[in-house]
């Protein structure tokens, strides 16, 4: 019977081995390797997906930027002002989004001051009453953590009242690199790697799926990725609850982190979404690229390289253009349909839970 995860302790993720089915020594002579670890990602990639790249109509809605915490790769919070939505500027960002077709909004924001669970089920509840058949991808580990910290409330107690509000899977944001001393460095007041696995795998047991994601790029090492691909493994071989994994390269505009951050070439991103693929197979076989942060031609040039879903449309972007992107805030379904067809692949649209439209 598969281990209650979101129960087990610290000394349970450490030592940290690595993929039960490679060495550290083989992982390395493949990176060291592009051509062959290209040849291995894109053959796994096509034993599981064939020609088909999929991709998801949805929008973005960062309904605050106010934000109690200061992450140093983050562009995007307020300390001081800044913006709230109101319901109604929601509702009008979710009927424009249905109009376009979208299936799923995605709702993140900053950890405003004082935003306790039920104003995040009120936005919920609005929008599910409204439009019972968007799907909600809504709010990052941290942001549950924050409302449980906010509401005094467990972290369990506050999932169960985001899923009776209407909550349908989770953004595995917040994750940046799992291993605590890259986030003391990056993220001190984040939650800390432990119970980032336990707000997940605790949503996973309840019924609430999520993705799982990476921010890499800035100052974590080849091995703390390693270390991050692996326990992101570990977690889905326990919960079975991980959609997809979605590569996020650090963006170093406007934040504190930018200076001091070593940034990849696109060798360096192809080859790292391609031993994602590698490492993650076969327990988590969506490989995402983020168009917003790599460009739309790099992020074709990752479907050659291990990667089968671009995600999504978004309509509105605002987290990345914070950081420097410039990136479109949208690229419609016939966009992402041009790019992935562009790359001889056959483009299909999904759900956020990858069952095709
Ligand atoms: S990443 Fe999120 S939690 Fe961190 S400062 Fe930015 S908005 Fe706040």
């Amino acid at each position: 019977m598969a281990r209650d995860i979101s129960r087990i302790e610290a000394a349970d993720f450490a030592p940290l081995p690595l993929h039960p089915s490679s060495d550290i020594d083989e992982i390395r002579r493949l990176w060291s390797q592009p051509l062959r670890l290209f040849r291995l990602a894109n053959a796994l990639r096509r034993r599981c997906h064939g020609d088909e790249v999929s991709f998801v109509i949805n929008r973005n809605i960062n309904f605050t930027n106010r934000c109690v915490s200061s992450c140093r790769f983050c562009a995007f919070h307020c300390s001081d002002g800044g913006y709230f939505l109101s319901h109604e500027q929601i509702l009008e960002r979710v009927a424009d989004a249905e109009e376009k077709g979208a299936t799923e909004v995605c709702l993140q924001g900053g950890l405003a001051p004082g935003m306790a669970l039920e104003d995040y089920c009120e936005i919920l509840e609005a929008i599910h009453g409204g439009y019972p058949r968007m799907h909600l991808h809504a709010y990052s580990p941290m942001e549950v953590m924050h409302m449980s910290r906010n509401s005094g409330l467990a972290v369990e107690e506050v999932l169960r009242h985001l899923k009776a509000s209407g909550l349908g899977s989770m953004p595995g944001t917040a994750a940046e690199i799992l291993v605590d001393s890259v986030r003391q460095r990056i993220c001190p007041e984040k939650l800390k790697t432990l119970e980032w696995l336990k707000v997940v795998s605790t949503a996973h047991r309840l019924g609430i799926p999520t993705t799982s994601t990476m921010l890499y790029g800035h100052i974590e090492s080849f091995e703390e990725r390693l270390q991050h691909l692996q326990l992101l493994r570990e977690l889905q071989s326990e919960t079975d609850g991980i959609t997809e994994f979605v590569l996020l390269p650090f963006m170093p505009g406007n934040n504190p982190l930018g200076p001091m951050a070593r940034q990849p070439d696109l060798l360096e991103h192809l080859k790292m979404h391609a031993l994602s693929r590698v490492i993650l197979f076969p327990s988590i076989t969506n490989i995402q690229a983020s168009w917003t942060k790599l460009g739309r031609e790099a992020a074709a040039a990752t479907l050659h390289w291990g990667v089968n879903d671009l995600g999504g449309t978004l309509m509105e972007e605002n987290i990345s253009r914070s950081a420097g992107s410039k990136e479109a805030q949208y690229l419609s379904a016939q966009e992402l349909t041009d790019l992935i067809e562009g790359q001889g692949r056959r483009a299909v649209q999904r759900t956020t839970l990858y069952e095709r439209i």
